[in-house]
């Protein structure tokens, strides 16, 4: 069978600073190159049997215990960790199969290195198998921020060239010699002898009990720069602290307490785990129980890079779903706690395990495959959240005055209906081939618009939810009935598991979902009907429903622990019972072809876009 492999990259997120925006879009691109070659490994990896994360010994056997946390996105929660004799808290509930990890790998690989299937395929295993479950070890899971750095003022003395001083103040910082992180302020470039309070806000990621250095420079006209203070300090407590001694300069800095964005990851895949148990009956996203690997503070060099601020899933095995650690400048790393955003990358997971090799990242396939991943998002999102859910990914977590990255209910209100460079996201269009729709043939541009296109279905999938009337953008009139947000998500996990292939366009979507609404409430249903409908309000149907329905192509009659089926010599006859299990693959002949099934079964029969359900006695 084959499987589907590719990075999927869901996000786009780069809340970096605008004079950045040129170099992160390059990243964009050598990502996407990276999903080349990612694909190449296609047939290697898919005989290979999924690593399994093995904990180290010192956790093993450890009990489940629940904490209230304080998460940074979903609030107050009571998260399901493991516990040791020493009181040490991991992110590890192996009873939901989610295991939230440090994704720090160690490799000599850089992302630019051609390397063979092989050495790839070992390499996503030992970063598995070496990452270190998030840890904390008294339950305190929160970690430190440098926050702010001032200084009071100083007056100019002998080590202070009066003819050429400026109020330009260097903040920096080093940890073991090495330098981390520099800011500067400047001043209005008059001559001065008194140089008055500064205060500069930094947003540095500290780690506990950690020493670093912290340098206070005053740079001069011309560029040369006097180092006024240097001392040492800890991150073990926040506060707002005096520099130790004020000989020269007075001066402060301030340490505060963040949220630790592990908690919302572990938080999210849990729950997530909870809601395809609950609604889908699935154990785990492969309903094989498969471990949730969610790696937090992503940097694998090899699948990830430098380029860190992005959520992503990989849809190869072993499978994962991974978060940065926000962007190196802004450090806004609590971005990716958000619900839906980590349930989109989970979604992935289930398409990427579906059995049938998943969705392929490119063109119309890889726009499909983003807009199950959020629809199925927000579905998790309605069930999980309830009244606090809403049609919106990444809803104000952008920054930049965003209000989100994608709207489902308004797909050209999208980012705000305007294209945000700071969080690459944008208006999509709500109608196939209309407004903001991107040539899918356009490998150099989002892989063919993947992060675009995805509206069409987007809004297709909330019509069929909510209900609207409207005009589309070929200038039709539409009006569809929602059917209730409990049965559309049941007919996409249908689609996924029983329809999907891999290059699937819009047009096979449209035909798929019709099919799997025939199986689910029958052809003269109310739910076919709409879902019809919605194709036509997307402008992926160009006439009204009911002349779309597909014409019966096979005949099949039920025998005594057979089916016997009558379709065209050379067709494919696919057998699945009511599970959506795949039984069958037979290869029709000319007049009837036999299949033996179990008697007394309900099977489901599906030849070409044609599907029919048959008791067999
Ligand atoms: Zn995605």
């Amino acid at each position: 069978m084959r499987k589907t492999i590719s990075f999927v990259l869901a996000l786009f997120m780069v809340a970096g600073i605008s004079a950045q925006t040129s170099a992160q879009y390059d990243e964009l691109i050598q990502v996407r190159s990276n999903n080349g070659k990612a694909k190449e490994l296609n047939t290697c990896l898919s005989a290979s049997v999924p690593v399994q994360y093995v904990l180290p010994e010192e956790y093993e056997g450890k009990t489940i215990v629940e904490r209230e946390v304080d998460t940074y996105y979903s609030g107050k929660k009571t998260l399901r960790m493991q516990q040791a004799e020493d009181g040490t808290y991991i992110l590890v509930d192996p009873e939901r199969c989610t295991y939230t990890l440090e994704g720090l790998a160690k490799s000599d690989l850089t992302r630019y290195d051609v390397v063979s299937d092989e050495t790839l395929a070992a390499h996503t295993a030992s970063f598995i198998k070496n990452a270190k479950p998030k840890m904390d070890a008294d339950g305190d899971w929160d970690f430190f921020e440098l926050k702010q750095v001032g200084v009071l003022g100083f007056e100019a003395n002998d080590s202070v060239d009066l003819d050429t001083c400026r109020m330009n103040y260097i903040f920096w910082l080093e940890k073991d010699g090495k330098w981390l992180f520099s800011n500067q302020t400047y001043g209005d470039g008059s001559l001065v002898d008194t140089v008055p309070p500064v205060e500069m806000l930094i947003n540095y990621h500290l780690d506990r009990d950690s020493t670093y250095t912290l340098k206070v420079l005053h740079r001069t006209y011309g560029g040369k720069e006097t180092e006024l203070y240097s001392f040492d300090f800890t991150a073990s407590e926040s506060g707002r602290f005096q520099f130790p001694d004020s000989n020269l300069i007075d001066g402060y800095y301030e340490i505060s307490r963040v949220p630790n964005h592990a908690l919302d990851v572990h938080y999210v895949m849990n729950m997530t785990n909870v809601y395809y148990k609950e609604v889908h009956g699935r154990n785990s996203f492969d309903n094989a129980g498969a471990p949730v690997y969610a790696f937090v503070d992503f940097n694998d060099p090899v699948w990830y890079g430098e380029w860190t601020n992005n959520a992503a899933a990989s849809s190869i095995p072993p499978y994962f779903v991974a978060v940065g650690c926000g962007s190196k400048w802004t450090k806004d790393l609590t971005n990716f706690g958000s619900f839906d955003l980590l349930a989109h990358e989970y979604a992935h997971l289930v398409v990427a395990a579906n059995g049938r090799g998943g969705l392929e990242a490119t063109g119309e396939s890889g726009a499909l495959n983003e807009a199950i991943a959020d629809c199925m998002s927000v579905a998790t999102d309605f069930y999980i959240n309830k009244d606090n859910a809403n049609w919106q990914i990444a809803d104000g977590v952008t920054g930049n005055g965003i209000p989100n990255m994608r709207d489902l209910s308004n797909p050209k209100m999208s980012s705000g209906g305007v294209f945000s460079p700071n969080t690459l996201s944008y208006p999509q269009p709500d109608t196939y081939g209309g407004e903001n729709w991107v040539d899918p043939k356009n490998q150099n541009y989002d892989n063919g618009g993947i992060h675009f296109n995805n509206g069409v279905f987007n809004y297709w999938f909330y019509l069929l939810t909510e209900g609207g009337s409207g005009i589309n953008d070929n200038e039709q009139s539409y009006e569809v009935e929602g059917i209730g947000m409990q049965k559309t998500e049941k007919l996409l996990m249908h689609i996924i598991l029983n329809y999907l292939t891999p290059r699937m366009n819009y047009a096979k979507m449209r035909i798929a979902s019709q099919s799997a609404a025939i199986d689910l409430w029958g052809e003269k249903s109310e739910e076919y009907a709409q879902v019809a409908n919605a194709w036509f309000a997307v402008g992926v149907a160009d006439k009204t429903p009911v002349d779309n329905v597909e014409t019966k192509t096979f005949n099949v009659y039920s025998a005594k622990g057979n089916i016997i089926v009558e379709a065209e010599e050379n067709e494919i006859i696919d057998v699945y019972n009511l599970l959506g299990q795949h039984l069958a693959s037979v290869e029709a002949q000319s007049g009837f072809t036999s299949i033996p099934v179990a008697n007394n079964s309900v099977v489901i029969v599906k030849v070409g876009k044609d599907t029919r359900k048959v008791v067999v006695k």
